[in-house]
């Protein structure tokens, strides 16, 4: 795709050549540069400060050899990364993502979102991630510990609470987190808030694990007020069913809604009567089961193998949590039929970018994930808070700071959309706040950097 703006595209025919084996990278920074191209021509000084060849560089890549012993006493090598993207308005903060499928590429992509995404709270927070291509699938408690502890042995080197501060992710939830956090404080002999999502025995916050499918839901009802609706009687489908989806379906609930479908990488459930919260998550989180056992606690249920057949469930509303590009442009046409009017992305680029444009062509209200599902890193930020104060506040102090965000993220993304002339447009309105936050702090920190 080409775009307008002659300087954002010598600037990504560049990136493009230097990365072309980067395709969820290129995909990333492509969606953005759309969006800025009016950014971009009205403000010259952009340009003239290399301001776009430098934001899709990241200030720093770290790639580390992730060895480990496992149960049969094998050992085992993993590939590891911290990225560290962009610091212009606070310490590096983002997740750590666990999964086979996991390189350079997807950690950049989701590195790049951070920086925006991160902006878009209002938190001073600079963008990172990392991750490795361990897979936690099947591994005991000791192989994930000790994993664990092999990467923080590296990662302790380059992180801190006022340097980079990592978070969870995909594969990566409190368990995780808990054996690295013990591992850095071994390590440095310091009890410090160096990650979020942590346990609240140790200084995690109350409504982190909630906070990005609530943050989701949240941001989805201001779209639906805007159209002068609600939750109320909705029929809603969310894919995943892991950390993100399990707290949206329960906070979709709670709003009105009713969850009819879930799914995880190998398939789908239906469940008419609306979904149970309860049972995902003693599947999920207590069991560590397949999404496929919760029609042995209810009967009712139906389960489909296949995990993309989600989308054809008939929806008013629909949740991506699971992972990128699992929506495409035909299955956006097939939610579009069955009458779908609004999408929130709760995981990072579910949404294909055929599947978004589809959605913006049919007037579906979409809001695109960097500002979505900022409610995790935000409720994050507030850990970081907390752990400053060295004090905690209650669960209803932090739920009701993530709803004022999520409110102030949906007005900066329709704010800057109109600002631009692309009112309804959150894609651009999102990407262009986010910016130009961090773009200012560059300009005003200077060009060594
Ligand atoms: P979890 O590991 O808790 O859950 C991931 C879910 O997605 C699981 O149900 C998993 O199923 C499913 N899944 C993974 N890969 C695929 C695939 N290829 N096809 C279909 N389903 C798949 O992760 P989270 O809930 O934490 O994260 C989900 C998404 O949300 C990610 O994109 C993440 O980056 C994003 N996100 C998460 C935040 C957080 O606070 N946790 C914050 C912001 C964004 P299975 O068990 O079969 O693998």
């Amino acid at each position: 795709m080409a775009l307008k703006n002659e300087y954002l595209n010598r600037v990504y025919a560049g990136l493009a050549q230097r990365n072309a084996h980067e395709p969820e990278f290129l995909q990333a920074v492509m969606e953005v540069f759309e969006s800025l191209e009016p950014v971009v021509d009205a403000r010259p000084e952009i340009e003239a400060n290399a301001i776009m060849e430098r934001i899709v560089e990241p200030e720093r890549i770290i790639n580390f050899r992730v060895s480990w012993v496992d149960d049969a006493g094998k050992v085992q090598v993993n590939r590891g990364w911290r990225i560290q993207f962009n610091s212009a308005i606070g310490p590096y903060k983002g997740g750590l993502r666990l999964h086979p499928s996991v390189n350079q590429s997807i950690i950049k992509f989701l590195g790049f979102e951070q920086i925006f995404k991160n902006s878009l709270t209002g938190l001073p927070m600079g963008g990172g991630k990392g991750g490795s291509d361990f897979d936690p699938k099947g591994k005991s408690d000791n192989e994930i510990m000790r994993f664990c502890q092999s990467f923080m042995t590296e990662l302790a080197k380059h992180i801190g609470a006022d340097t980079d501060v990592p978070a969870g992710d995909i594969g990566t939830g409190a368990r995780e987190i808990g054996y690295m956090f013990g591992q850095y404080k071994r390590l440095r002999n310091e009890f410090t808030g160096v990650l979020t999502g942590k346990g609240l025995s140790y200084g995690g916050s109350l409504a982190r694990t909630e906070a990005t499918g609530y943050g989701a839901c949240y941001f989805m009802n201001e779209m639906l007020k805007d159209m002068g609706a609600s939750f109320e009687g909705k029929r809603v489908v969310i894919s995943g069913s892991g950390n993100v989806a399990t707290y949206a379906n329960q906070k979709a609930t709670q709003l009105g809604g009713k969850v009819v479908a879930m799914s995880d990488s190998n398939g789908y459930i239906v469940d008419e009567n609306g979904i149970d919260f309860k049972v995902i998550k003693e599947i999920k989180e207590v069991k560590r089961a397949r999404i496929k056992t919760y029609v042995d606690y209810v009967p009712g249920a139906k389960y489909v193998e296949g995990c993309r057949g989600i989308w054809s469930v008939p929806c008013d509303l629909a949740l991506p949590c699971a992972t990128q590009n699992e929506l495409n442009g035909e299955e956006a046409a097939t939610l579009i039929k069955n009458g779908c009017k609004a999408v929130a992305e709760g995981a990072n680029m579910p949404c294909t970018p055929e599947a978004v444009a589809a959605f913006q062509a049919a007037g579906v209200a979409f809001g695109p994930a960097k500002a979505a599902n900022a409610g995790g890193v935000a409720t994050s930020g507030l850990e970081m808070s907390q752990n400053s104060q060295r004090l905690s506040w209650t669960f209803e102090e932090v739920d009701a700071k993530l709803h004022q965000i999520m409110i102030n993220i949906y007005k900066a993304c329709k704010d800057a959309s109109e600002r631009y002339n692309m009112a309804g447009n959150l894609v651009a309105g999102a990407n262009i706040a986010g910016f130009e936050k961090v773009c200012d702090a560059m300009l005003w920190q200077g060009i060594a950097y």
